[in-house]
């Protein structure tokens, strides 16, 4: 969804928005410095066995675009950051929000959707015990945001096309339709398996408005805590998918660039990270250090990340504000 719509606004605004978010640093992808050598990385070269392929190594699964469904490119990003930019109430939540502004604590009713293609575990019938572990795993990784999240609801549905529905299909949006519940603060989670090792993707908060329906997250049902997705298994693809249905980018979004993500204290990253390369410094000596791999932004383990920045945690009180209070 929105997605040509995105792309055609990008090309529209990308002019002035760049001058606005590049001006001062005049840098650009070209000018960066040499990365971080990966094949120095633990893991490089050896084979990653997830969602049924046989990868040649997580280097290359997490560069097939299945570590997350929101990859966006750098015409979407500025499209969407000129949405932004043209809202005067977005702004100024923002700039309350970084200067430190008192955040109300938000309690987010969460609904689960859990789809099946029948009875069993293997069929995605994930029990309830996974779920409020999940629950729980979310309280504790915003518990520095003014977010915590409140299981309402839990519903389980068996519809085999559903199950393996990815982003912006028409089996997608029959299962958003059919299930959604809540308003634009409700957080609708779909648990399924859609394929290829696929872990999850999520909508932005800017979009409720255009397709209310849509909004959410979806991820796969074995990267619930207790799954079998290793590394990948400990509830980080939920936390990382609601931090984008928060407003975050990857924290490799923009890469090597002084605006990088949007956020002024996750320090810039060339490309996403993978594993748990502690000390990476894919844009050396530039943008405020080594690479911020413990961000739940970023693309690392589920036991490498357990973090996220005042800055971020500014920016999802700016957009809740704007958009989802
Ligand atoms: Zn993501």
């Amino acid at each position: 969804m929105n997605r040509s719509l995105l792309l055609g606004l990008g090309l529209l605004a990308a002019c002035s928005v760049d001058q606005g978010y590049e001006a001062d640093s005049g840098d650009s992808f070209d000018e960066a410095p040499e990365a971080t050598d990966d094949r120095t990385l633990p893991g490089y070269g050896r084979p990653f066995d997830f969602g049924g392929t046989v990868w040649q190594d997580q280097k290359e699964f997490v560069e097939s675009g299945l570590r997350c469904g929101n990859e966006m490119t750098h015409f979407e990003y500025v499209a969407m950051e000129a949405e932004l930019a043209a809202n005067p109430a977005y702004q100024e939540a923002l700039e309350r929000a970084e200067q430190g502004a008192y955040r109300a604590a938000t309690s987010i009713p969460v609904y689960v959707h859990i789809i099946t293609k029948g009875t069993s575990r293997a069929d995605g019938n994930i029990p309830d015990s996974m779920i409020a572990e999940q629950i729980s795993i979310l309280n504790t990784a915003y518990a520095g945001t003014q977010f915590s999240f409140n299981l309402v609801s839990t519903d389980r549905t068996t519809n085999a096309s559903w199950y393996v529905a990815g982003p912006d299909t028409a089996a997608e949006a029959a299962m958003k339709t059919a299930l959604r519940l809540g308003g634009k603060n409700s957080l609708n989670i779909y648990v399924s398996n859609p394929g290829d090792g696929l872990l999850g993707w999520a909508t932005f908060p800017n979009w409720y408005a255009s397709a209310p329906k849509d909004d959410g997250v979806v991820i796969l049902n074995e990267s619930l805590p207790g799954g079998t997705s290793a590394p990948y298994n400990l509830g980080d693809t939920a936390t990382h998918e609601i931090g984008h249905w928060l407003g975050l980018y990857h924290t490799f979004q923009g890469g090597c660039t002084a605006q990088g993500d949007l956020v002024s204290d996750t320090p810039a990253e060339r490309s996403p990270a993978y594993g748990c390369p502690t000390g990476r410094d894919s844009c050396k000596g530039k943008y405020f250090g080594v690479d911020p791999i413990s961000n739940f932004m970023d693309y690392t383990d589920d036991a490498c990340m357990d973090r996220f920045t005042l800055d971020q945690a500014a920016r999802m009180t700016a957009a809740w504000s704007t958009y989802r209070d």
